[in-house]
């Protein structure tokens, strides 16, 4: 007899439903936004800041970091420094004692008083805003400079794809890349441009509470009935992933 799995349906029914068309991932993606939305109604940006020049200093501190540990830092970082020219106010090393508890903070002080020469010379020292422009800040990425569009600016010029994105929708088979620049482009094609932002905060937050990297808690996960990943169908491991 054949096995049954998840809601009875047998291996074979389940994977005639996991081979879909462009259209029915779409559907799906769909009904993945709507569960996250439900899920996490907060979409918001887990570093704290108050204008764009924190947030894109904040961004800057957090490549393989902890937003915590970032957060903790920035809370009497953000007191000290308020401009531009306070970062360039003072020697190098002043500004490495002062976020010294963040990985890799001699070439994070050195990428901040970089970018910052650069806002004042180019830009009269506010953050510009396109992606152009930020990419050629030193250490801004396209990863940091999609936060900062969307997230200061309202602007949706990407997709992040951090850590947790990277596992999530590998995990909800909406792409089968590995790599960040490869999966950006593949969730641009089938996410509504006027999701991007929020889609990307919402699927970091889910990472975090519900998907985690170790144990993915799929009895709570409002994307379980959409997930070719779910651990709530037993023989999940013989699913094919789009
Ligand atoms: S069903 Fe499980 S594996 Fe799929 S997204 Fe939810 S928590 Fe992650």
């Amino acid at each position: 007899m054949e096995d049954r799995c998840r809601a009875g349906r047998s291996k074979s029914e389940i994977k005639e439903e996991m081979r879909e068309t462009k259209t029915d991932l779409l559907e799906r993606v769909k009904q993945i936004i709507r569960g996250l939305k439900k899920q996490h109604p907060e979409a918001k940006c887990a570093l704290n800041h108050t204008n764009p020049l924190e947030l894109l200093i904040a961004t800057i501190l957090s490549a393989q970091c902890t937003d915590e540990r970032v957060n903790i830092v920035t809370s009497t970082l953000f007191r000290k420094y308020r401009r531009c020219e306070d970062y360039l106010g003072v020697p190098q090393t002043e500004l490495e004692k002062d976020i010294n508890s963040v990985t890799f903070f001699r070439n994070k002080a050195k990428a901040i008083q970089g970018a910052c020469q650069i806002l004042v010379e180019r830009h009269g020292g506010q953050v510009p805003q396109t992606l152009d422009d930020l990419v050629e800040l030193p250490g801004v990425g396209r990863k940091t400079a999609n936060v900062v569009m969307g997230t200061a600016f309202g602007i949706p010029t990407g997709i992040v794809v951090d850590t947790h994105v990277i596992r999530l929708s590998q995990r909800l088979g909406l792409t089968r890349n590995k790599l960040p620049e490869k999966i950006e482009p593949d969730l641009i094609k089938i996410i509504p441009k006027k999701e991007w932002i929020d889609f990307s905060h919402r699927l970091i937050l889910h990472g975090r509470r519900v998907c985690k990297a170790r144990r993915p808690a799929c009895e709570i996960c409002a994307l379980e009935k959409f997930c070719p990943s779910s651990t709530l169908i037993e023989c999940s491991q013989d699913l094919p992933v789009q």
